[in-house]
């Protein structure tokens, strides 16, 4: 595999300097752990603003009303921080890193408090600051959650009283699983969504086909419906109806958490809402770094984007949800539990050994909702038709499959696209024109619309798999590779044959 070095490579951090880890979720707890997996010997510092341990997301939506809801993430992934020598320190926010000679120096205060600044010199910064939910200025009555502390206030609000009515706008994936988890529990549950079709940032259109799971579940799904104003005890919509709702949950998507300021941080090249862009090595690229006129997404496939140079930036990484990565797959936003999972192994990789060859990881999300477990790999190209394996109306689990260059499905009007619910809406990167904003979900298409061959094989761009455990493994296994994986459409579409 040949490597293409836009600059040259970055020395290997050296085994006795100092990282400081900023944020305690998924993606800086693994990082910790994976720098010491890795050999690294130096001092490693973990700071996290929340009170607690690194703890698990996905359960807060799926078991918010049940005693699984709270995972301790250590326990759950057997990372012991103590024994591996990991300084963590909790309840404590990075106020700001600015760039002092070869080295870093971090301003720290206890969360919440004005305190007297700590101050932490270090030779190498990964940033794993994550998301927070997204807010809407006069929605203060809602709840939103993205925290342990979220999901407290809301167990609390929701299991108090007998029969809670509780209004969730966005009917993506966490409103989705939390309307699902209130009604099973005897909630009266209203979802209302600005977009056609739940799901609609992830599945487009193609939402429709889960548009049943809500009234299934006893939920009452409003799509094409906006909220005007949220009341202490309702929300009022713009069209004049008014819900009564003992609980709302605001569940309209999450955005970066912002960065640290400093010098730093205001070197970095960001999007959409603070997304930071990076390389294949988890690098973040400087504002004004890749050169006007060069197509990143052009590069071939096989070539890692390595963007490494000698500057301070070879010394930092950002993993998780900060993060938007420069992959031949187009540019592939975090966002999702993988890829705080994943994430960090390129970044240490890199980190430690600038010439590893890496990994590029398919985007990859699974939920459970309404009764539903579903996996998602790979991306929607929009306006495509999918592929659909065994019925979404049966009892047997399905898939969705979406090939490269399918032609727009009949009346399928771009006003029918999302306009994003979970996902940001694709805005123009302030780091000048490194892509087209639309490759996030086109991806792959590029690459692969013009690789039509005539053995009848297609490239698939993304499978969304419902209820078939055994398709999510084939799905995974198909995805591994680095390029789309190749399927016969008619074959993939008899859920009796085996998916490959
Ligand atoms: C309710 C819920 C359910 C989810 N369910 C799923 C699911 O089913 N499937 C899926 O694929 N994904 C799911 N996700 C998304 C997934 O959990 C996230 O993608 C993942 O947690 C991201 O991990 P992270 O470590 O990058 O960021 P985070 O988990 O956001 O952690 C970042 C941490 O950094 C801290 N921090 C930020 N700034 C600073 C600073 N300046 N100083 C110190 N600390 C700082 C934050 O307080 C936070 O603790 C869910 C998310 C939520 C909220």
């Amino acid at each position: 595999m040949t490597e293409t070095h836009l600059f040259e490579p970055a020395a290997p951090l050296p085994s006795d300097a100092s990282v400081l880890v900023v944020g305690a979720g998924l993606a800086g707890l693994r990082t910790a752990a994976l720098l010491r997996e890795h050999g690294h010997a130096g001092p490693v510092h973990l700071v996290g603003e929340e009170p607690h341990a690194a703890y698990d997301r996905p359960p807060l939506s799926k078991h918010l009303l049940d005693d699984g809801w709270h995972v301790d993430l250590g326990e759950d992934l057997g990372i012991d921080l103590r024994a591996l020598d990991v300084d963590a320190l909790l309840g404590t926010r990075v106020t700001r890193i600015d760039i002092d000679g070869e080295q870093f120096r971090a301003a720290l205060v206890p969360t919440g408090s004005d305190g007297t600044d700590d101050e932490l010199v270090v030779d190498a910064v990964v940033l794993a600051t994550g998301s927070r939910a997204r807010t809407v200025p006069g929605w203060e009555h809602a709840l939103t959650l993205h925290t342990h502390d979220d999901a407290v206030r809301l167990r609390a609000l929701l299991g108090g009283r007998e029969r809670p009515r509780l209004v969730c706008i966005g009917a993506g994936w966490i409103g989705s699983e939390v309307a699902g988890v209130a009604a099973a529990a005897g909630a009266d549950v209203t979802v209302v969504e600005a977009a056609p079709f739940p799901l609609a940032s992830a599945l487009g259109s193609d939402g429709a086909l889960v548009a049943p799971w809500f009234a299934a579940a006893g939920v009452t799904l409003l799509t094409e419906t906006a909220v005007a104003a949220v009341e202490p005890d309702g929300v009022i919509l713009t069209d004049g109806r008014r819900f009564d709702a003992d609980v709302v949950l605001a569940a309209v998507g999450a955005r970066p958490a912002p960065l640290p300021d400093g010098s730093l941080t205001g070197m970095l090249a960001t999007m959409f809402d603070g997304d930071v862009v990076v390389d294949s090595g988890m690098r973040p690229l400087a504002v004004g770094e890749v050169p006007d006129g060069l197509d990143l997404g052009s590069l071939s496939t096989a070539d890692p984007y390595v963007t490494a140079t000698s500057g301070p930036l070879a010394r930092v990484r950002v993993v998780g949800d900060a993060a938007v990565r420069v992959s031949h797959r187009g540019l592939v936003r975090s966002g999702h539990w993988d890829a705080a999972l994943t994430t960090p192994d390129l970044a240490v990789r890199a980190l430690l050994d600038p010439t590893a060859v890496l990994a590029d990881p398919v985007p990859y999300v699974f939920s459970t909702m309404l009764g539903h477990e579903v996996a998602m790999f790979g991306e929607r190209p929009s306006g495509t038709v999918p592929v659909l394996r065994g019925d979404p109306a049966g009892d047997e689990g399905w898939a969705a499959l979406w090939f490269v260059g399918e032609g727009p499905s009949s009346g399928e009007a771009s006003s029918t696209e999302p306009s994003g619910t979970d996902l940001p809406d694709a805005e123009l990167p302030d780091a000048g024109a490194l892509h087209d904003p639309d490759s996030l979900h086109d991806a792959g298409a590029t690459h692969e619309a013009s690789a039509t061959h005539d053995d009848g094989l297609r490239a698939l761009a993304g499978i969304l798999v419902v209820d078939r455990p055994r398709d999510v493994a084939a799905a995974r296994r198909l995805f591994r590779a680095p390029s789309l994986p190749r399927l016969d459409p008619v074959r993939a579409a008899d859920p009796t044959l085996p998916l490959r």
